[in-house]
């Protein structure tokens, strides 16, 4: 590994983009002693991390949670000096709810309430418990649906996999392959045949880091870890808009706002595909053709703020999902005030409830109005909300997050043939190696693994 970071020590290194993988990347470089600039086009850091605290409402625009599954990302918190930031989600969000005929019904959290759950029928229980007994699939590109039918049954398809795939995607598991998507139960199949028997014998497999997996946020939001990171950073160009990475005479170049910068050894485009083309960098017109299998569906966030008496439910869990099959008008919502303190004026609830994606992108685009009317009468059927929110804000993503679809495959050529095409630069972010932050960041985190292999 020393070998490894002598070799980027005094390169000097641009990243293109502020996202969370960017921003991770950049400072992994900048502390290996490379010479590292950042270009981002907003005025902000983060991407699609983005925290609005308004009169004590503490909103987030995209992600809520960021899930610590190993020591890696937590040892960076606490080098960065985050760790006495970091609130961890309240023991109550383990609970979460689906609907189902069109009432909350709770997720089982152990075998003992997944024998008594009416989430199931006791068809579709029988139906999961004979799941080691199914043969291992052939198909390489099986779309995550054709996957979990074959495997578990339609009924674990529709009030299970359905929607935790609108809760993580905005997606639909029609068109999300297993293999990309989802590489954890593809390899569970592959390796042990089973999901069942692979889970079970992973949990005893000695190898595995035990480590507790948290939910975290810190106690402004998300936005801090973002802005901690770029607080070190030693070169960054906020407002400014890359439209040019070239070869040039003098090493690598860049344009950004009609000014060039030159001499860079490495170029990392920590931009959305759905922004790459071949004016940007040569190679992103084959990209292009392909975005629209990889298409960014459009969504939704409406956060609204209650007085804790307008809401019959308890609100005492992490939130809840709606599945497909229930024909209902959003993709579900998070309980913010009971996950995270500190999110609403006392007294009063914060819910974020998400509209849109792959399942209804026409509804995901409406206007604020409109979606005010339609989240409120949900809120109204499924969780007792009586009267007029107190708190309303409304955060459109025309492209939301990246599909990894059965076709991905040919979109991973495509990158790949840009950096071939362009030697030095190197594309990154939730477009490849995981869409989740802790995949995102944990990228970041093997940059120099990435570029040195
Ligand atoms: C609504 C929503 C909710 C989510 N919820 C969760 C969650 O709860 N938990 C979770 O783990 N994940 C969640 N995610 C996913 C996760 O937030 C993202 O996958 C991740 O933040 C993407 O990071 P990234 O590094 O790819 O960069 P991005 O966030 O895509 O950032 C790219 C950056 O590049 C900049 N840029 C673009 N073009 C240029 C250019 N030409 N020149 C310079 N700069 C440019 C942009 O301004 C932006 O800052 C959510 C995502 C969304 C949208």
């Amino acid at each position: 590994m020393i070998d490894r970071v002598n070799e980027l020590t005094d390169k000097k290194i641009a990243v293109a983009g502020a996202g969370i993988t960017g921003l991770t990347a950049a400072y992994i470089l900048q502390e290996a002693g490379a010479d590292v600039t950042l270009f981002e086009r907003k005025d902000h850091p983060g991407g699609s991390i983005r925290t609005v605290n308004q009169g004590g409402w503490l909103s987030e625009y995209g992600p809520n949670t960021l899930q610590l599954k190993s020591s890696r990302i937590e040892d960076f918190i606490q080098r960065l000096g985050l760790g006495d930031q970091v609130t961890e989600a309240d023991a109550a969000s383990s609970k979460r709810f689906v609907v189902r005929d069109g009432r909350l019904v709770e997720i089982p959290a152990g075998l003992r309430e997944a024998v008594q759950t009416p989430l199931f029928s006791t068809y579709g229980k029988l139906r999961i418990a004979g799941e080691p007994f199914i043969r291992k699939g052939k198909n390489r590109n099986e779309s995550l649906s054709s996957f979990v039918k074959r495997r578990l049954g339609s009924e674990f398809l529709d009030y299970a996999v359905d929607p935790f795939v609108a809760g993580i995607y905005a997606g639909e598991p029609a068109e999300l392959s297993v293999r990309i998507a989802f590489p954890k139960l593809y390899n569970l199949e592959q390796k042990y045949g089973s999901l069942i028997t692979g889970a079970i014998r992973k949990k005893f497999d000695n190898n595995e880091e035990k480590y507790r997996t948290r939910l975290i946020s810190f106690e402004k939001g998300l936005q801090q870890l973002p802005k901690k990171i770029a607080g070190f950073l030693k070169n960054i160009h906020y407002n400014a808009d890359v439209s040019r990475i070239q070869k040039g005479n003098n090493g690598i170049e860049l344009i950004a706002n009609g000014v060039r910068y030159d001499h860079f050894d490495i170029v990392l485009a920590n931009i959305p595909l759905y922004r790459i083309h071949e004016q940007l960098i040569n190679g992103g017109g084959e990209l292009q053709k392909k975005i629209n299998i990889a298409s960014y569906p459009p969504l939704s966030v409406i956060l609204t703020g209650y007085k804790r008496e307008q809401v019959e439910h308890p609100l005492d869990g992490f939130g809840f999902l709606v599945p497909s099959v229930e024909n209902r008008k959003i993709l579900g919502a998070l309980f913010n005030s009971s996950l995270f303190p500190n999110r609403a004026p006392s007294g009063h609830v914060l819910l974020t409830t998400f509209v849109g994606g792959s399942r209804q992108p026409e509804i995901g685009s409406k206007d604020t109005e409109e979606l005010k009317e339609l989240v409120s009468q949900e809120h109204q059927e499924l969780l007792g909300v009586s009267g007029e929110p107190q708190f309303l804000d409304h955060v459109y993503w025309p492209n939301s997050i990246p599909q990894y679809t059965t076709e991905y495959d040919q979109v991973l050529d495509a990158i790949d043939n840009i950096e071939k095409q362009n030697p030095g630069v190197h594309l990154i972010g939730n477009f490849r190696g995981g869409i989740s932050l802790p995949d995102c960041i944990g990228n970041g985190l093997n940059i120099i693994e990435i570029l040195t292999d």
